[in-house]
């Protein structure tokens, strides 16, 4: 099959693939090294696509109450319903809950028929979970949702300042392109976030803040540089507008309120101060916040004040999670925004109805995520539609959605994957095409819209989400204005409406694109709007073109509560991807962090008395679930910090979205994950054990179990309080093996088929498990004699390789750590010469440099 060339379906930081199929569902993935995002680079999410793109756990026909029924009868019956209830209870009693995961298509189709045929703005999308404070940010300073800065400015710039992102982690090629940038031209770098993360132990200062002090500390940077005369008149007096009473705020202790010592913040204040070429890059950890909206202000004030913004290396970057976030931004895809960067004044809405020759338009803006899941709750919304995403496990709060969504009397629910949490409550499910089969386009955190194309064929009944949409459009009634052939028509249509009566009044306008052949649209090379530096000029696209610095509320810090003393922040692991339907295909992607853990500081692992490598249960107001305990001083004293990943379809424990509350803030509506007050408390289960097997196992009755992917089979992790016997169930049929000791409260049990391991237990009262994977390794292929599977290990002792790091090249910590003692290797370098690790996508570069400096500076206990 020829190459073809695509996007990841990850990150924001929209990197170019190449795909090159190789069977019916295999194919072969490497970086396209012409796209502008990445120049042929690919982390290990983006690497490892062609191990996800199997048909496993597909929704391949549609189906109405449990049953598989035609694409008519389906469409029919999502028509019927929203129509009805529409008639019933007006438009405002339906809603849509759409995705980054999105095309621009999709989104456009599904914000047109919302917002201009059914006549509400009830259509919010995941990215209010991810970056809507970012563009409540924007609109208030530049008067339009714009992005300043392009990746080129991290290679110009000489300081670079990172607020709440693990870019190792969640954006790694940005993080390679800004490793890169500093070994070139020695840009200085600050990482500002609580956690001590593989990208703080690489910068030249970290500052371990308090958690939602970040408004404090740039409104002191701010303050501190205008103390210094080193504001920027000249800028400030041509390009932007200060609100009277803007510098008389009562002066804040910031070292206090962010909780670290003065001569870190006076080295944060002299790095500012001698590098103004300087971009601050803010992500997940600055907008997930109740201050979400007044911390991007805080730093889009400190560049408007210092005239570090429309110049090459400088300026304020929010960069978005999802591969199109932006795309939704563009089109109107958030309740808060009409269409094509407009607002919901008399004229844009008037404007907007004109271009779609529309019977109506919303008359003002929809619910916001967390109102609209409450609005489910209260009984104003009866009909919802989730398209591509999974509400249930990822809206704080979240066994609060899944009490909205069983009371619902209509919920349908698009998406590829069959069993999620959320389409367990789903009335009406819809197969829709999935990565690698759809077709259209997508922005990344850079304004760059690329091209996503499809080189899979459509698998059983799947569907694009702009025909699904489409259908039910036109069987409610509007045919002639959903009649789109193929995605190329739909972004003429969005691009046409860019230039609608736009007179230069909004900077998105791709309206040259408006009449873009077919041809030419399949081989449409990534174009960016706005061009590489949008604000150059220093013009926004507020009334008078100034941009506005905003008055920032400096909140005092939250003392804790005697209930929750701890503070809970959420987020990502490296080789995951938000509820793992994809990344969970992958063994090698399930090899970096095979359970979720809760990491601790030691101080807390020893006053609530928890084992590190234990369990326990970490609680807030909202719920408790379990997590494996991982002691770090990479957490400040008092925090807790879980992952994202884990749902009902791979864990009973382990779920992060049901703690967090349904705080959030005021403008931008987005939710505050990253600072829960919570407790923990340790739990001694009366057995531990685990489950090899080839083929997926039935969901355990205990009350911890993770189930990951591993090599030729599958890996789940048991504790539990009942009878560990149960247990046995797990186990597949066939020839089985087993050695019990009640007394001793153990479990092995091996079973066979025509000669290969089918599966194998092992369960114990007081630890002594064996090591996972060498039992992981004889479900591959000839296993070892049965003495030997029951013991766990083969007879002669092997290497213990310890965790993955290199999941490319299956390098784990303890080879690297001997061959770094062995072979004195001092870099990176070195330990990809002699090893391979970190020479594929460079992921776990960070992981490595940080094992070279523990060796460099061992810490004894
Ligand atoms: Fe995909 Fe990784 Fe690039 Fe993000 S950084 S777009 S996950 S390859």
């Amino acid at each position: 099959m020829s190459p073809v060339k695509t996007t990841c379906a990850y990150c924001g930081v929209g990197c170019g693939i190449v795909a090159t199929q190789t069977g019916a569902r295999t194919a072969t993935i490497t970086g396209d090294t012409n796209h502008p995002a990445n120049l042929g680079r690919l982390c290990s999410k983006g690497t490892h696509l062609g191990e996800t793109i199997g048909l496993e756990g597909r929704l391949l026909h549609p189906e109405v109450n449990g049953e598989r029924v035609s694409w008519d009868r389906a469409l029919q019956a999502v028509a019927d319903g929203f129509k009805a209830t529409i008639a019933e209870h007006g438009p405002d009693s339906v809603a849509f809950y759409v995705s980054g995961q999105l095309l621009t298509e999709d989104y456009y189709v599904a914000n047109k028929l919302m917002k201009g045929f059914i006549g509400t703005a009830n259509i919010d999308t995941n990215s209010r979970l991810c970056m809507a404070s970012a563009v409540a940010a924007h609109n208030r300073a530049f008067g339009e949702d714009i992005v300043p800065c392009s990746y080129s400015d991290l290679e110009e710039a000489d300081l670079i300042l990172l607020v709440g992102s693990n870019a190792a982690w969640c954006h790694p090629v940005i993080w390679q392109r800004i490793e890169a940038a500093r070994e070139k031209r020695g840009t200085r770098l600050v990482v500002i976030d609580p956690r001590r993360t593989e990208t703080a132990e690489r910068a030249d200062l970290h500052l371990a803040i308090a958690p939602d002090s970040d408004v404090a500390l740039f409104a002191g940077l701010l303050h501190e540089m205008k103390a210094r005369w080193k504001l920027d008149g000249a800028h400030m007096a041509q390009h932007v507008c200060v609100p009277e009473g803007f510098w008389d705020l009562s002066p804040v202790d910031t070292a206090k309120v962010c909780d670290i010592p003065q001569s870190r913040l006076e080295q944060l204040y002299d790095l500012f101060e001698a590098h103004p070429r300087t971009v601050t890059l803010f992500s997940q950890g600055a907008n997930q916040s109740i201050s979400g909206t007044d911390k991007g202000n805080a730093i889009i004030n400190l560049h408007l004040a210092t005239g570090r913004i429309g110049k090459p290396g400088a300026g304020p970057f929010s960069i978005t999670g999802q591969p199109n976030a932006m795309g939704g931004r563009e089109v109107g895809g958030l309740a808060s925004t009409l269409a094509a960067h407009m607002g919901f004044g008399e004229a844009e809405r008037e404007r907007a109805r004109r271009f779609w020759q529309s019977p109506t338009i919303c008359p003002g803006p929809g619910l916001k995520a967390v109102d609209m899941f409450n609005a489910i709750a209260d009984g104003r919304i009866k009909a919802i539609w989730v398209m591509a995403t999974n509400p249930a496990v990822s809206m704080p709060d979240a066994n609060a959605v899944r009490a909205a969504l069983a009371a619902c009397p209509l919920v349908v629910v698009s998406d590829c994957i069959a069993d999620t949490d959320t389409s367990a409550f789903a009335h009406i499910k819809l197969p829709a095409l999935g990565w690698g089969e759809k077709d259209g386009t997508v922005t990344n955190s850079e304004r760059m819209i690329s091209r996503q194309r499809g080189f899979l064929a459509a698998p059983g009944e799947a569907k694009a989400d702009w025909w699904i949409i489409s259908e039910v459009a036109r069987r409610m009634g509007w045919a002639d204005a959903f009649s789109y052939p193929h995605a190329a028509a739909i972004f003429r249509e969005y691009a046409a409406q860019t230039g609608f009566e736009n007179g230069g009044s909004r900077l998105l306008d791709i309206s040259d694109k408006a009449q873009i052949s077919d041809s030419d649209y399949e081989a449409m090379p990534p174009f960016q709007w706005g061009g590489v530096s949008p604000l150059a000029s220093g013009r926004c696209s507020t009334a008078d073109g100034r941009a506005q610095m905003v008055a920032v509320q400096v909140a005092p810090r939250t003392d804790a509560d005697s209930r929750y003393p701890l503070r809970l922040n959420t987020g990502r692991y490296r080789d995951q991807w938000h509820t793992m339907t994809r990344t969970g295909l992958s063994p090698k992607l399930s090899q970096h962090r095979r359970e979720p853990l809760v990491e601790v500081h030691p101080d807390m692992v020893a006053r609530f008395g928890l084992d590190d490598g234990g369990l326990a249960v970490v609680s807030t107001a909202m719920g408790e679930s379990v997590f494996r305990v991982a002691s770090t001083d990479n957490q400040r004293r008092r925090e807790l910090f879980v992952p994202i990943h884990w749902t009902d379809q791979t864990s009973g424990g382990g779920r992060a979205g049901l703690l967090p509350a349904q705080d959030r803030d005021p403008v931008s509506g987005q939710p505050g994950f990253k600072n829960t007050p919570a407790k923990i408390r340790i739990w001694q289960p009366r057995w531990t054990g685990f489950l090899v097997s080839k083929d997926v196992a039935p969901a355990p009755a205990c009350r911890y179990w993770t189930r990951i992917r591993a090599a030729h089979g599958w890996l789940v992790e048991l504790a539990g309080d009942g009878d560990p016997q149960g247990m046995l169930a797990l186990l597949p049929e066939g020839q089985r093996a087993e050695v019990s000791d009640a007394k001793r409260g153990t479990v092995r049990a091996a079973v066979l088929a025509d000669g290969q391991l089918q599966g194998a237990l092992f369960l114990a009262r007081n630890g002594g498990l064996p090591p996972r994977d060498w039992l992981i390794e004889q479900l591959g292929g000839e296993p070892a004699s049965t003495v030997e599977l029951l013991a766990g290990r083969p007879a002669t002792a092997q290497a213990d390789r310890g965790p993955i790091v290199c999941v490319c090249f299956d390098v784990g910590m303890k080879t690297i750590l001997d061959a770094i003692r062995t072979a004195a290797l001092a870099s990176v370098e070195q330990v990809g010469a002699a090893l391979n690790a970190g020479t594929n996508c460079g992921s776990c570069r960070p992981a490595i440099a940080r094992m070279l400096e523990t060796e460099r500076s061992p810490v004894y206990a």
